[in-house]
């Protein structure tokens, strides 16, 4: 017995359900004989017309299917047109007599795994198994994309309850510490030197206690309602939102005699209200944190790749390089309250602007060295409806 026989008597032929589309009844005895002598314990049926093969693969589900290009009544690429439609995915081979270059081509392009020209039956075998695992991965590949969207979907899911929960939570607590506010303020004014000392002092803290908490829940408020009402975009020039920004903070700037210099930035298709927001609380950081000097503050911008690349950058006390990052998470301070105050929200709801506009933010600094905070926005919005401005200026002409 030779070696090579002994392995083939070893290994199991492997089952292979089979579609032939085929009228040659030798044709189909030679494939099978090709399959057989490849490795494959084929069973077949065959389909020689559209309504057989039709009902062939309502009924089976088949590992391949090996058709003829010319049959007697219709041609087996409309075989494929027909897998197609119903969405099937089964590895589609032509079994055929000569093809020419171009027909091959046209086949593969519409979705044929493969060709095998009758007389070079050997290959079939091979190209049968390329086109199973081409399929396979296919599947894998297919399932592992609805496993990532299905993920995508519950982050978005799980993202949209925390921020309603956030944006519940922040809103109607605003009503009840009103009222503890409000109520411990009469009390301090009412009976300040009326009480004993100490009596000042706890009616003291505690109305410091719910204006602080106050300043948290209306920054909290501020974080979850970004992205929830989104306003009108508008083509809108950087220098006027960076004016409006300095217009909030005047007393800020006035009070630390800060000096703020802004370059020429670019006009952009954008809602200017929350960028606002990301310059005031990038301008009132650096006036906030800054070291011996007044604050010196520079403004600018550079187109990079697609994007605009801005960076606010300040002379203050600087950021240690290992907590560039969480600075940007919620309520991340790197400094108690009685040094600076602060809820360490104004970073993050940066972020959330910034990343929700489709650009990212990022620090660069040095302890003692001042700080640059980057951040991108998309020099072309794609939202940025063209058209609406081509009907503009046409109605202009037509006036
Ligand atoms: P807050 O200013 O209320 O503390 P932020 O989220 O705006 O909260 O900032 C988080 C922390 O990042 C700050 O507490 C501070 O430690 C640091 N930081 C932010 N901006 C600067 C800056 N320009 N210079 C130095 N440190 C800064």
């Amino acid at each position: 017995m030779s070696h090579s026989s002994n392995h083939l008597a070893s290994t199991p032929a492997e089952k292979l359900k089979v579609l032939l589309v085929e009228d040659d009844p030798v044709d189909k005895e030679l494939v099978l004989c090709a399959l057989r002598n490849g490795g494959f314990d084929p069973q077949a049926d065959s389909a020689e017309t559209q309504e057989q093969f039709i009902a062939c693969i309502e009924k089976n589900s088949y590992h391949v299917i090996l058709a003829d290009y010319n049959l007697c009544s219709w041609r087996g690429t409309e075989a494929l047109d027909l897998l197609q439609k119903g969405a099937m995915d089964i590895p589609f081979i032509l079994v055929t007599g000569a093809l020419g270059d171009e027909m091959a081509v046209d086949c593969i392009k519409r979705g044929t795994a493969d060709y095998v020209l009758k007389d070079h039956l050997p290959r079939l075998p091979v190209a049968v198994r390329r086109a199973i695992r081409e399929k396979q991965l296919r599947e894998a590949r297919r399932q592992a994309e609805e496993e990532l969207d299905r993920k995508i979907e519950e982050l978005a899911r799980s993202n949209r309850d925390l921020e309603q929960f956030a944006y519940v939570a922040s809103h109607d607590l605003q009503e009840p510490l009103r009222m503890v506010a409000t109520y411990t303020q009469l009390l301090g004014e009412r009976y300040r030197g009326k009480l004993d000392e100490k009596a000042d002092k706890y009616i003291a803290y505690a109305v410091d206690g719910a204006v602080r908490m106050q300043a948290l829940i209306n920054d909290l408020l501020i974080y979850s309602r970004v992205g929830r009402q989104r306003g009108e975009a508008q083509r809108i020039a950087c220098t006027t939102v960076v004016e409006r920004a300095l217009r909030n903070l005047q007393a800020a700037v006035n009070e630390a005699g800060a000096v703020v210099k802004c370059d020429e930035l670019p006009t952009l298709y954008i809602e200017p209200g929350p960028l606002v927001q990301v310059f005031q609380n990038l301008i009132s950081n650096a006036i906030k944190f800054h070291g011996p000097e007044p604050p010196r503050i520079e403004i600018s911008a550079v187109e990079k790749g697609g994007q605009w690349v801005f960076s606010v950058s300040d002379n203050g006390i600087g950021i240690d390089p290992q907590h560039a990052e969480d600075i940007f998470v919620i309520f991340k301070r790197l400094h108690s309250r009685s040094e600076y105050p602060g809820s360490g929200l104004g970073l993050a709801i940066c972020k959330k602007i910034i990343e929700q506009a489709g650009g990212s933010i990022w620090a660069e600094s040095q302890p003692g060295k001042g700080s640059t905070f980057k951040f991108t926005l998309p020099a072309r919005p794609t939202a940025e409806p063209e058209e609406k401005h081509e009907l503009a200026a046409r109605d202009l002409v037509n006036r």
